[in-house]
């Protein structure tokens, strides 16, 4: 991986090569206002109907959440079919819907380059959390974490994190009810992927998102998670002013090192000085600290009074999130004991910290925290294993013919 002076990978971007399906119109959904605006002046709307224009379709792609120009009711004949030649309003492709027993949804989207991500909705009694990746794969592998593994990386476009949100509004009937009917009332971006190296894209998604006259979500209601990526977690306060949450994981720089490679260039120390200085961080908006169990890693009755001092030493508003550890195919980890899970949380709440065990959900469709990878990445590990097979057969009758061993390499490991 190439890294760029400021320390952030560099990841392949998307495409750059029309879209065949967009019949060569350009795709709305995702433009922020400004860019909306200039699309609108530029298709040779009058000049001086730009700004109402631009408001009217707003309202009908963000707040109605319609595709089509013929259902903007209050645009007039002629724009609506101005509007119709030269703009499309496409979702990306659901590829796949899965339904959890316990009410959790997980689609896998497909973006017009190909490449796929996913995005997890949870209900709950008070709330429904809609769980948005920002990016295809993740570059951080942190080694207890399904999306570390994948190989494939590139940053989402803000259109695409948006769209995310469109989809499950979609699928969730959620449209025709824009303000009362809520279903999705929270975001969380703890899907696939870093939000911090992506920092512009995820920005503007959120913007578009919290507009007023649109999606209107309440910066209350979303919380951004970073694997501390330090030198970005101020600006997300200052520039975004999202909750913040932050994988920690581990208290001291050995383990978290072992477990989290950006511990390397970002330490403990550095992570919590950078949580401290978080803008509005106060005891009203405290930053969340997740903190998945690993069995004998990170679990003992010491780490737990270690975490309480270390977010003690650096008097931060703070509050726990103990995760399960949620198994993946091949993952060396397990998940620690429920009775060390619950002694561990005993002790952060006898510190005077609030430590709640979150209650995995959709496990049943491997829709739980640090189990999202794209399925088309799965299966390509099970074309890759078939093509080692063929490559295999083949060799073994080369040999028998040249009398020589081959060898080859299957990249599976
Ligand atoms: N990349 C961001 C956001 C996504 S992950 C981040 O790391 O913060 C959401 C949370 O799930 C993170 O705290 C992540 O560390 C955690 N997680 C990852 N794999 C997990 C697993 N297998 N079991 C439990 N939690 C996991
Ligand atoms: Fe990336 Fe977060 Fe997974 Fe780490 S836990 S590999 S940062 S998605």
């Amino acid at each position: 991986m190439q890294v760029t002076p400021s320390g952030n990978p560099v990841v392949v971007s998307p495409r750059a090569t029309p879209d065949d399906s967009l019949d060569g119109k350009q795709n709305i959904l995702g433009l922020d206002r400004a860019e909306l605006k200039d699309a609108i002046a530029a298709i040779g709307v009058p000049e001086r109907q730009v700004r109402m224009r631009t408001s009217q379709v707003w309202h009908w792609v963000y707040h109605r959440g319609v595709s089509s120009f013929d259902d903007m009711l209050n645009v007039s004949k002629d724009v609506r079919a101005k509007l119709a030649d030269h703009f499309i309003i496409k979702r990306p492709e659901i590829v796949e819907a899965q339904y959890s027993n316990d009410g959790t949804r997980k689609y896998l989207i497909r973006f017009a380059d190909g490449n796929e991500a996913e995005t997890v909705y949870i209900p709950e009694e008070d709330r429904g959390t809609l769980c948005i990746s920002s990016q295809v794969g993740c570059t951080l592998n942190c080694k207890f974490c399904h999306t570390g593994t994948m190989k494939l990386v590139r940053n989402l476009t803000a259109a695409e994190i948006v769209a995310q949100l469109m989809i499950a509004r979609d699928d969730l009937g959620e449209w025709e009810n824009p303000t009362e009917g809520r279903r999705v009332t929270n975001i969380v971006m703890m899907g696939m992927g870093e939000p911090l190296y992506n920092f512009d894209n995820v920005k503007k998604a959120l913007e578009i998102v919290m507009d007023e006259e649109g999606i209107q979500l309440s910066r209350r209601r979303i919380t951004l998670s970073t694997s501390g990526v330090v030198p970005h977690m101020e600006r997300c306060g200052r520039e975004i002013g999202v909750n913040l949450a932050v994988s920690l994981h581990a208290v001291n720089d050995d383990v978290r090192t072992d477990i989290m490679p950006i511990n390397k260039k970002y330490s403990v120390d550095q992570v919590l000085a950078a949580c401290a200085n978080y803008p509005g961080a106060h005891n009203a908006r405290r930053i969340t600290f997740e903190y998945a169990m690993l069995k004998g890693v990170n679990d003992s009755d010491q780490d737990a009074r270690d975490l309480v001092r270390m977010i003690r030493k650096y008097k931060l508003p703070a509050k726990v999130n103990l995760i399960p550890f949620n198994p993946w195919p091949g993952t060396d980890y397990e998940c620690s004991e429920w009775d060390q899970i619950q002694r561990f949380s005993d002790i952060v709440y006898e510190g005077g910290i609030s430590a709640p065990i979150r209650t995995p959900r959709g496990r049943d469709i491997m829709a739980a925290c640090g189990q999202l990878k794209s399925a088309s990445e799965k299966k390509s590990k099970a074309e890759l294993a078939r093509e080692a097979a063929a490559v295999a057969a083949a060799n073994q009758s080369d040999a028998s013919h040249q009398g020589a061993p081959h060898h080859t390499s299957t990249g599976l490991t």
